[in-house]
């Protein structure tokens, strides 16, 4: 009895031992299966869609050096990486160049080493970033120290060296075609003049911008070339989008600098949460409002991208000037661009049809193809919670700029001008919102000097020129001049390159 009583436990045991050894032989496979294929890559990297659906989605590097979609819709995050509210709260003791790193890594990792990319933002964000107090809690945030003083050097500085560092891995080069309603020509020509593995092609409506604006891009040479063009700037953007799928000039190897790429969004979160980093009160809870003055939505898609990341943003007021299309469906679900855009003062959001709507459309849960046809409605209702648009007229802008500067000493240009236009509108109309400790933001995005007759004729003045737009009236320029034709531009894209 006793000994059959031992063996029995034995057994018991015996079985006991079988069934773990059952039990980690299953989980040590359904380890390997699971986790060993993806070791080679340490982790996978982060893919991006096209918003119409229809193409491959790519890594970072080929999506950056493909511009737009072969289904010409533009590239996004497959999902949108997080951010805790710790690790915003460690950026407060960052310098930008940090918190571009930090931010940036979310979306590259995988696809560029730490050092590599360390480098690269070190280099690209090596000026300042001023947050001006106005009156109360209410900041202007000066994206306007950069090279050619306007906030796409943030950008294109950081797009430019990414694309020239994964080129040179590959051996290759490529033609960057660019239309620019003023700002993004020079940002970008400055940004990638020099780069031995990059030609760039900019193109800009002739009657649109300053001469200061066009003197910063004719004045450079090199890989540089500049179109003069008979037409608006839709227009420009027309022949641009039309090249890029002309399987003709395949072989010149064609991408995108325009806030169609996704290279240039990625760059315009990062001074979202370093505004909001520098500015927070340390307060549980506290949330942001921040203004945008917007043409083809980039910069705001850099907000919008870093709120559902995780930054604490209570509104983005999306300021337009008299190219109201976005307000006219923000509040009535119908989409209708304006054909020609008007002109306004503030010439860079001169856009009557914004490229990166699509993007928008597409982070909430819409689709909307690049003609601005409607697939699949926006989440309206999500959207007017977090969104608030409003239109600026010229008339408001002027008198923005004048109130601006004779009670609070503050110099704005007619772009950072329609932007705070916005949030006093925003502010009047919303007086639960009108608080003293409410932290608000409004981005100035140029320069005053870049505008010297307008801020004249308003002010009276003539605004200090920065540091690096002196010197340009006796340089040299050099561009040739084009119809609104796309044949003749395709001419002069075969004969040049
Ligand atoms: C490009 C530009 C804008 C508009 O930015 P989007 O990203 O196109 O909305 C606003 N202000 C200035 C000075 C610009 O150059």
């Amino acid at each position: 009895m006793k000994k059959n009583g031992n063996s029995n436990i034995f057994f018991i045991i015996w079985q006991y031992f079988i069934s773990l050894f059952r039990y980690f032989t299953i989980s040590l496979f359904s380890f390997l299966i699971l986790f060993l294929p993806k070791q080679p890559f340490m982790s996978s990297p982060l893919l991006f869609r096209s918003t119409n659906l229809k193409s491959e989605p790519l890594t970072f590097s080929r999506a950056l050096l493909q511009g737009l979609a072969p289904d010409k819709g533009l590239y996004m995050p497959e999902y949108i990486p997080g951010i805790s509210m710790k690790e915003i709260e460690s950026f407060t003791g960052k310098e930008y160049y940090e918190i571009a790193f930090d931010v940036s890594r979310k979306f590259l990792a995988g696809e560029i080493s730490d050092n590599d990319l360390m480098n690269i933002v070190k280099e690209a964000y090596n000026y300042d970033v001023p947050l001006e107090p106005v009156f109360e809690r209410k900041y202007i945030m000066r994206l306007d120290q950069g090279p050619t003083a306007s906030f796409k050097d943030f950008a294109a500085r950081m797009m430019g060296r990414l694309m020239h560092y994964y080129l040179r891995k590959e051996n290759k080069s490529l033609t960057i075609l660019t239309a620019t309603s003023g700002d993004t020509g020079s940002a970008v020509a400055n940004a990638f003049y020099g780069l031995d593995n990059i030609n760039i092609v900019v193109l800009f409506p002739q009657a649109e911008v300053t001469d200061r604006q066009r003197k910063q891009m004719t004045t450079l040479g090199k890989n540089v070339h500049i179109l003069a063009m008979d037409a608006k700037f839709d227009d420009c953007q027309a022949l641009v989008k039309q090249a890029f799928i002309d399987p003709d000039l395949a072989q010149l190897n064609l991408s995108s600098a325009n806030s169609i790429n996704i290279g240039r969004l990625i760059p315009q979160t990062v001074y979202y949460f370093y505004a909001f980093a520098k500015l927070r009160t340390g307060k549980p809870g506290e949330k942001v409002i921040f203004s945008v003055p917007s043409g083809n939505f980039g910069d705001m898609m850099g907000g919008v991208i870093a709120f559902k990341m995780g930054l604490p943003v209570k509104k983005f007021i999306i300021a337009t000037n008299e190219n109201d299309e976005f307000p006219k469906y923000l509040y009535s679900g119908i989409y209708k661009k304006i054909e020609p855009s008007r002109n306004c003062i503030s010439s860079a959001m001169n856009v009557g049809h914004p490229s990166n709507l699509s993007r928008l459309v597409a982070v909430y849960h819409g689709v909307m193809d690049e003609t601005g046809k409607i697939h699949k409605q926006a989440d309206l209702g999500l959207m007017r919670k977090e969104l608030w648009s409003v239109c600026i007229p010229d008339t408001k802008t002027r008198d923005t700029i004048a109130d601006a500067y004779l009670n609070h000493h503050i110099l704005l240009e007619p772009h950072g001008s329609v932007g705070w236009a916005g949030l006093m509108e925003y502010l009047h109309r919303n007086p639960g919102e009108d608080r003293p400790d409410q932290l608000c933001i409004s981005l100035e995005t140029a320069h005053p000097a870049k505008f010297p007759d307008e801020i004249k004729a308003i002010l009276g003045i003539d605004p200090p020129l920065p540091e690096s737009l002196q010197g340009l009236e006796t340089k040299p320029e050099t561009f040739g001049k084009l119809e609104n034709n796309y044949l003749s531009f395709k001419e002069y894209l075969q004969k040049t390159f």
